[in-house]
């Protein structure tokens, strides 16, 4: 069992899909490893590290060279894997619903790729969870940089010159990212204030510390929503919350927005309008602005004032944290692969749940339900 690791290609990705740690245990179930030279520089792990892991560092065409399996933080274009065996497993994020010409060419190229965006929500695949455990990092991030941006502080401070007011910062949409958020933001001294459409969240936001704001007069996604995740908002719950939220905004230093629906353009939740109301040194930060976005006028990787008002987002934010964000998603893969490891066979056997989820393509074909389905 061949295991290849390639550099990451795409623009602004200093991730990397395995680590002397993981390497390690994936030497233990068996496994040859194989990495290309320089592809953990960008998180801090050297090429040398690798080699004293027991790592075979080359060049790309020697790494894939008879690989059983490819790991990858982003798939790599399937021109970079000539020399893998016939139906190779490529195990990363794909990008599915957008990147739908790449599925069909690793379906024409006979490779099997297992898209770890599709990771089913159920307890036992936590570990394996690729868009948990990114998410978290992300949510961290986003209220530093936003921090950062702000010509003021989080925390009240008494001092001999004066007092400085406590920053109000508000987290739209709660999940695993706006959780780690409302946490950073607490720690950091500013008053939290949050909301979602899932009622779920409304005690996990006290919990932390913060103030739930909620549509009340219009129904939301009861309980945890489907697998997790929110679906499309009606036209009335929309106007709903866009009251709501406009009350609510003008009186915010900092917005963290997260909200996300799988397969879908990010939802819009504030307009300019919105923002035209917000104090002057106000700091948005648009986690979903890689998928559309939920600020209007928010731009990748800039800094966009308008009103007064900052607003960013990063289009990889979890690759502002290479190092963390890189241990703990090659961890994801080895929980993923060892946990379907059968040692009699040298190699990992997917049950029907779990990989039937992942599984993009087979056989030459694109066999997955959800990408059928939209
Ligand atoms: P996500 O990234 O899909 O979306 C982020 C948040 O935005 C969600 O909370 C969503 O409800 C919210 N949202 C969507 N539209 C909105 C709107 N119009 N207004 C306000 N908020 C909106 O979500 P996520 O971070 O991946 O997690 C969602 C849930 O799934 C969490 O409860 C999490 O604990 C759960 N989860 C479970 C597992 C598991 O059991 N293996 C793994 C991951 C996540």
């Amino acid at each position: 069992m061949r295991i290849a690791v390639l550099k990451e290609s795409t623009t602004g990705e200093s991730r990397v899909a395995l680590t002397p740690e993981t390497a390690k245990k994936f030497a233990t179930l068996g496994a040859t490893i194989a990495i290309e030279a320089g592809a953990g520089i960008n998180a801090a792990i050297s090429d040398e590290a690798y080699r004293e892991a027991g790592v075979e560092v080359g060049k790309a065409a020697a790494t894939v060279k008879d690989a059983d399996i490819i790991l990858g933080v982003q798939a790599p274009d399937v021109a970079a894997l000539k020399g893998a065996k016939p139906g190779a497993w490529v195990v990363a994020t794909f990008d599915p619903f957008r990147e739908t010409a790449r599925v069909e060419a690793y379906a024409k190229a006979g490779l099997e790729a297992l898209s770890m965006e599709f990771m089913p929500r159920i307890t036992r695949a936590q570990s394996m969870d690729v868009l948990s455990s990114q998410s978290n990092l992300a949510g961290y991030k986003a209220v530093l940089a936003a921090a950062n941006e702000y010509g003021r502080a989080f925390p009240m401070m008494m001092t001999a010159a004066g007092t400085v007011q406590a920053a109000r910062a508000f987290v739209m949409g709660v999940g695993v990212a706006g959780l780690q958020a409302i946490a950073t933001a607490k720690r950091l001294g500013a008053q939290v204030s949050a909301t979602d459409v899932r009622s779920a969240t409304r005690e996990q936001i006290q919990s932390l510390g913060a103030k739930p704001i909620f549509v009340e007069n219009v129904a939301g996604i009861e309980g945890e929503g489907s697998g997790g995740y929110a679906t499309e908002m009606s036209e009335e719950y929309q106007k709903a919350q866009a009251e709501l939220v406009s009350g609510h905004l003008a009186k915010q230093d900092i917005v963290i927005t997260t909200a996300l629906i799988p397969g879908r353009p990010a939802p819009r939740l504030i307009s300019d309008a919105q923002i035209a109301t917000m104090k002057p040194g106000s700091v948005i930060f648009d986690l979903a602005v890689a998928q559309g976005g939920n600020v209007e006028g928010s731009v990748p990787d800039q800094v966009v004032e308008k009103h007064g008002v900052k607003i960013i987002g990063f289009s990889n934010t979890a690759s502002h944290l290479a190092a963390d964000s890189s241990a703990l998603f090659a961890r994801n893969l080895y929980n993923f692969l060892s946990a379907f490891w059968d040692k009699e066979v040298g190699k990992p056997v997917l049950d029907e749940e779990i990989g039937n989820a992942v599984r993009l393509t087979q056989g030459g074909k694109v066999v997955n339900e959800r990408l059928a389905a939209q």
